[in-house]
């Protein structure tokens, strides 16, 4: 395919007729602010040299691109590299956004940090970047999901976060992104809204983006050390999208290398208990820009559902709507007991436990494997690692 060189998003925040930033009219002073400091970012040299610095001292980059051999033979087509992202501190890829966008609060004088969190795995990132800087930070949880990951609360509140139950609507994740919104608006001055993924209100989602950016530079130059050509193929999971955007930015530009992001079936793909967004959705707004969307026919969001707590999320990234339209990416899904096979398979395999977010990509595996003629090479983004779901996992075992 022919593939137009990667500009975007354009000043609005656009890719294609996705993303954009609806706002509600008292965050927009606030939001074109923080344009303004993004932009100054991206070629300010103290910047990227301090980012530089926590993301090798304290999180531990670069991250090993780990041949896989066993599973590469076992597999027989493919010849799998894995993107070792599980090997960070707080043990997945969130610690490379939330570092980032701490750095940036400091710089616009925020001292109060929110973020909103579903399984908690944001919640803790924040928290651990908070602490780091010494900045108070509020958390908002649904109370189910207070409830269902009690243990990252627990970590939450260690590392002196205030975790803020959110009782409104289902009392999961959206509701707690309403809440947090809602406290944004009131305390603009001196708070900073964290966002995990690369969603929400433009320049949200570039920005995200451009920090998980570090995993496929890594791993593209990594790739070309040791096998002296690019891969066949990219594969990540996808809930917000942005472990998996962070691997295939770097490689936009290389035609030959193809994309895959890995959706969670859930139940089925045709049942309702799914976060098959890209698959199953139709466009809407959510948070805060134009995406694919899970919703029903009056436009309520509907309740995504995964085995994976980190992939539950009705929405996703406008970039990778904006992927799957123009043909650069693929989609496709795996459901929850192909993922916790595949948990099985790279644990006995390798000696390596993934999460069960990564566990999509990993099942996806075995069905590219077959589609594949003679041998092709791929990289997997290992987003991150499988101690938080022993327990979900344990009856399983
Ligand atoms: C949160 C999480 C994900 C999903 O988020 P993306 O923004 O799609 O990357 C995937 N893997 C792990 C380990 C996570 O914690």
């Amino acid at each position: 395919m022919k593939i137009k060189k990667q500009q975007l998003p354009d000043k609005s925040g656009h890719y294609g007729e996705f993303g954009g930033c609806y706002a509600p009219e008292t965050l927009m002073g606030l939001l074109i602010d923080l344009e303004k400091e993004f932009q100054k970012i991206k070629k300010d040299k103290t910047f990227q040299k301090e980012f530089d610095y926590y993301l090798k001292e304290y999180a531990g980059r670069p991250t090993n691109l780990y041949h896989a051999k066993r599973l590469s033979a076992h597999l027989k087509t493919l010849n799998v590299y894995l993107k070792r992202e599980d090997l960070l501190h707080t043990g997945a890829h969130k610690i490379n956004n939330t570092l980032g966008q701490i750095i940036v609060a400091r710089r616009m004088g925020k001292t109060r940090i929110i973020a909103e969190t579903g399984a908690g795995q944001h919640g803790v990132a924040t928290a651990t970047a908070a602490a780091l800087f010494g900045l108070k930070c509020v958390i908002y949880m649904g109370a189910e999901d207070v409830k269902r990951q009690s243990l990252n609360v627990v970590r939450m509140k260690l590392m002196g976060a205030e975790v803020r139950p959110v009782e409104s609507g289902s009392k999961t994740l959206k509701d707690a992104m309403n809440e947090a919104v809602r406290d944004w608006v009131t305390n603009v001055h001196d708070t900073f809204y964290i966002i995990g993924s690369v969603a929400g209100f433009h320049p949200y989602p570039v920005m995200v983006r451009t920090f998980q950016s570090i995993i496929g530079k890594e791993a593209r130059s990594q790739f070309l050390a040791k096998e002296k050509k690019l891969p066949d193929y990219l594969l990540a999971c996808v809930g917000g999208g942005s472990n998996a955007m962070g691997l295939f930015h770097a490689f936009y530009n290389d035609s030959s290398v193809k994309m895959i992001g890995v959706e969670a079936a859930g139940h089925g793909v045709n049942t309702h208990a799914h976060s098959a967004t890209l698959t199953k959705g139709e466009v809407g707004v959510l948070h805060g820009s134009k995406s694919m969307l899970l919703q029903d026919k009056d436009g309520q969001v509907q309740i995504a559902h995964s085995v994976a707590a980190g992939l539950d999320y009705p929405g996703v990234g406008p970039e990778h709507s904006y992927y799957q339209q123009s043909g650069r990416a693929e989609y496709v899904s795996i459901d929850d007991q192909e993922a916790v096979a595949a948990l099985k398979l790279l644990s006995r395999m390798e000696g390596i436990i993934p999460a069960l977010e990564t566990s999509h990509a990993i099942a996806y595996l075995e069905k590219l494997a077959r589609r594949v003629k003679g041998k092709a090479s791929v990289i997997v983004c290992l987003s991150g690692r499988g101690d938080k779901d022993m327990n979900q996992i344990s009856k399983f075992v």
